[in-house]
């Protein structure tokens, strides 16, 4: 069976009575090279567990259980159950639970895995909540390896930019403190059915085994970034004006200047380590 090929996939659904449902970002992949690559890239160890999160009708889950230890598929619509029965029904190494990832207690249902080897993520992730399930496995602080997801093309940009240039926010610096990504390739936007509007791209984050950054105030730092990008057009001292209300201006002024920074510098100039350091001089007047 052929799950790329839009006619089975058609067939597939009809048999099942099944129709794509946008409002769960249904963009199903349509083709196997793409499917394979994310597959062979996704994690650099077989005997690993992945978490996939969104299986759909099995199309990625099915190549994962070829080269994985197991699988533990999270899909959230359960009118797709019944299909991912009769898709994935060959493997005993794949277990698909009809569940929210948003809802999921990934600790407890992730325990025994972490106890015993190595777990990983991959996913097609819906695009109308990419961000959202993306912070929820970071800030899980689970151990995983790799992270590795679809998004779409303009989101990969801003997970991977580099401190300085224009896709650079938030997110970059955050994600730059739980690990190291790169953006693995492009996929056009017709290898999916529907196709969605945009090119989508492929990302993987390697998380750090020892997290290279040491802030004071963990929250603080993420507060810090948070007020950084708040206002993107104003400058590192307005924008923190705004975001460190019990704070004058002058001592704003004077913790960019102490870190080494020009009173106008942006936020989007500032790498994670950056951010690091700034917010452990915030905090030294905070307390
Ligand atoms: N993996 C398939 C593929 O590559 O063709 C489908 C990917 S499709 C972009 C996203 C999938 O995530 C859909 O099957 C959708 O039902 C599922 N999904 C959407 N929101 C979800 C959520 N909160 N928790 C779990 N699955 C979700």
């Amino acid at each position: 069976m052929n799950l790329c090929d839009l006619k089975t996939i058609k067939n597939i659904l009809g048999a099942f009575k099944v129709r794509l449902k946008k409002e769960y970002g249904q963009n199903f992949l349509t083709d196997r090279s793409v499917v394979e690559e994310i597959a062979d890239n996704c994690c650099y160890d077989a005997d690993s567990v992945i978490l996939e999160v969104g299986p759909g009708i099995g199309v990625l889950t099915y190549e994962l259980a070829l080269r994985f230890k197991k699988v533990i598929a999270l899909e959230i619509d359960d009118t797709l159950m019944p299909i991912l029965n009769y898709t994935l029904g060959e493997f005993d190494n794949v277990e698909v639970l009809n569940q929210d990832v948003m809802k999921t207690d990934l600790d407890s249902l992730l325990a025994p895995y972490f106890e015993s080897g190595k777990v990983s993520v991959c996913a097609n992730l819906p695009y109308y909540i990419t961000t959202p399930i993306l912070m929820k496995i970071l800030e899980s602080r689970l151990p995983f390896e790799t992270v590795t997801v679809m998004v779409q093309e303009e989101v990969a940009d801003r997970l991977c930019a580099v401190a300085g240039k224009s896709d650079y926010g938030a997110i970059t610096a955050v994600l730059g403190y739980y690990g190291t990504t790169e953006k693995l390739f492009s996929v056009p936007a017709d290898r999916f059915v529907p196709a969605p509007k945009v090119n989508s791209a492929v990302v993987r984050i390697t998380l750090h085994k020892v997290c290279p950054y040491h802030p004071k105030d963990e929250a603080l730092m993420f507060r810090t970034i948070k007020a950084a990008f708040e206002q993107r057009r104003k400058t590192l001292s307005n924008a923190l004006s705004n975001g460190f209300p019990e704070l004058t201006k002058e001592q704003i002024t004077q913790v960019i200047e102490r870190c080494g920074h020009l009173a106008d510098i942006r936020g989007e100039k500032l790498s994670t380590a950056q951010f690091c350091d700034l917010s452990d001089a915030l905090y030294e007047i905070l307390n």
